[in-house]
């Protein structure tokens, strides 16, 4: 049995998936673990996308920590600011201050097989040693920015959805607004009221469903607070119904997607009035097959007077605003792009080296492995947290990311009791597993689409085929058997 101390452990990443990966080492009594976030603040995606109307889009009482319920969630879809107030409780709750080393990015890593231990280099030079890594530095996290001509031929703002400039005011300017996906559907109804003049580039419409938002009142909260049992059935019962509606967005079954279609015509009527704006925010694909996104307010913008649908092609930026392919230049004093995220687990985050000096983008040359999205041949000791096909498109990333962290601390007690210098997984049984994914993938809605879940070539190394709770049971116990393991 080695002690805590010669075991340091590795967190990658203050978002949810690293913050929660040190509250549940704490909690198995493992306390040599630092925390490495290359921000200033602890939050990920709710420290960064600070957009008006940011908001989860998954209900809270589901999209929060199991282990750290909280019943004072305002609304069923908290917004950004709450969901980051959340986090930095829960640090101070947990005491991880002391833990965290803020600003530090780690540039790369490279596994010492005769030491067993993996060195981190960082990016002020200083090196680190760990023998066990766990990685949750998030799929979607580097804001995409389109190469449309002219960009730097605007006179005005512009600004990222996931970088969103706080000092610009857009009381009153013209704005437009590129992009219709995940983050417009939250900024568009939210900036609409408050500009002169709102300008939306579409490319391609989305399915959009209602989301039935509602605020809870005190009382409701108060009964959350007293008696826990209520809180845990809130997200019991809410967990099933965003499980059983999954098929109708990850199957590639027409009457499945009828049914998803009814539902999103139906949010799409009681919104839009207007047959002919009806018809062009309808979309011409497969229900699922994109993200499917949740709005009761986002199509209603489109019935006001200042707020205009564009589905002509962009041409080019110019000095005053957007020039689409009809000649039509749209003035703007202000862009905002809301054209998503580089998928983070395209390429590794920085050069990993492990066995062999194979680095990980060797590896992941023909898309994205790994072992339940957790491990990689090759790289022993690494646990990785939201990785490769371990997205929902139906529900809370939370339920799997902590199936991971279950199985990483799983793996960190056999390393620590017996001795081990390294648990490496077994490249048939990592390769058996992913052949089974990519089987069931046919099976899926997501290949009828351009999409950010597909790889350029069209493979899917992004979300998980089918139920959480599948994936959950799978997933979370530890089978030794699985691994190589190797003593000193
Ligand atoms: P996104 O879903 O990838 O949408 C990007 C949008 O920008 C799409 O409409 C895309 O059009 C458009 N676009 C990209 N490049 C363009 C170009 N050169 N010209 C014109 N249009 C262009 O990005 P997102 O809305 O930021 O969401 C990304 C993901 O983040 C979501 O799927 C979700 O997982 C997550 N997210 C979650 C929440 C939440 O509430 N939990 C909120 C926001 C985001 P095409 O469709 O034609 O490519």
């Amino acid at each position: 049995m080695q002690n805590d101390t010669d075991f340091p452990i590795a967190i990658l990443g203050a978002g949810f998936a690293g913050i929660g990966a040190a509250i549940q080492l704490k909690k198995a009594g493992i306390e040599s673990f630092t925390i490495f976030e290359r921000a200033s603040e602890i939050g990920g995606t709710w420290r960064d996308n600070t957009y008006p109307g940011a908001a989860c889009d998954v209900p809270s009482h589901v999209y929060s920590l199991s282990f750290e319920q909280n019943p004072n969630w305002s609304q069923r879809y908290a917004a950004s600011g709450e969901i980051q107030a959340y986090l930095l409780d829960v640090v101070d709750k947990w005491k991880l201050r002391d833990r965290l080393r803020l600003n530090t990015e780690i540039v790369e890593a490279r596994f010492d097989e005769n030491a067993g231990i993996w060195r981190l280099t960082t990016d002020g030079g200083d090196t680190f040693t760990a023998r066990v890594v766990l990685a949750g530095v998030g799929g979607l996290v580097d804001p995409a920015y389109p190469n449309i001509a002219g960009m730097d031929d605007f006179e005005g703002e512009v600004m990222h959805t996931a970088r969103w400039n706080h000092e610009v005011v857009l009381r009153d300017k013209r704005v437009s607004v590129i992009g219709t996906g995940a983050s417009a559907v939250q900024v568009v109804p939210t900036i609409a009221s408050v500009v002169a003049l709102l300008t939306v580039f579409q490319r391609t419409p989305a399915w959009v469903v209602a989301k039935l938002d509602a605020f809870y009142p005190a009382w409701v909260k108060r009964l959350l607070a007293r008696f826990p049992f209520f809180l845990k059935a809130s997200r019991f019962v809410k967990y099933w119904v965003s499980e059983l509606r999954g098929p109708i967005v990850f199957y590639n079954s027409k009457l499945l997607s009828a049914i998803g279609v009814s539902l999103s015509k139906w949010n799409l009527r009681r919104q839009v009035k207007d047959p002919d704006l009806r018809k062009r925010l309808t979309p011409d694909f497969q229900f699922g097959c994109k993200r499917v996104l949740v709005s009761d307010d986002y199509w209603a913008s489109f019935e006001r007077d200042d707020v205009e649908l564009v589905t002509d092609s962009i041409e080019r930026i110019e000095a005053k605003g957007v020039r689409t392919d009809d000649g039509r230049l749209h003035e703007a004093d202000v862009i905002v792009l809301a054209t998503g995220f580089k998928l983070g687990l395209a390429t590794a985050p920085f050069p990993i080296i492990g066995r062999n000096g194979q680095t990980l983008d060797e590896a992941w040359a023909s898309g994205a492995v790994a072992y339940k999205g957790m491990t990689v041949s090759g790289f022993p000791n690494w646990f990785i947290m939201m990785g490769p096909n371990t997205g929902p498109g139906h529900t809370s990333v939370l339920v799997y990311t902590e199936a991971q962290i279950a199985h990483a601390i799983q793996a960190i007690q056999k390393l620590q009791s017996e001795g081990l210098k390294l648990m490496d997984i077994r490249r048939d049984v990592q390769d058996r597993y992913n052949a089974g994914i990519q089987k069931r993938m046919t099976r899926m809605v997501w290949g009828g689409c351009n999409s950010w879940y597909l790889n350029a070539d069209g493979s899917n190394h992004s979300l998980y085929p089918g139920f959480a709770a599948e994936y959950v049971l799978r997933a979370r116990k530890l089978n030794p058997n699985d691994y190589e393991c190797v003593g000193y």
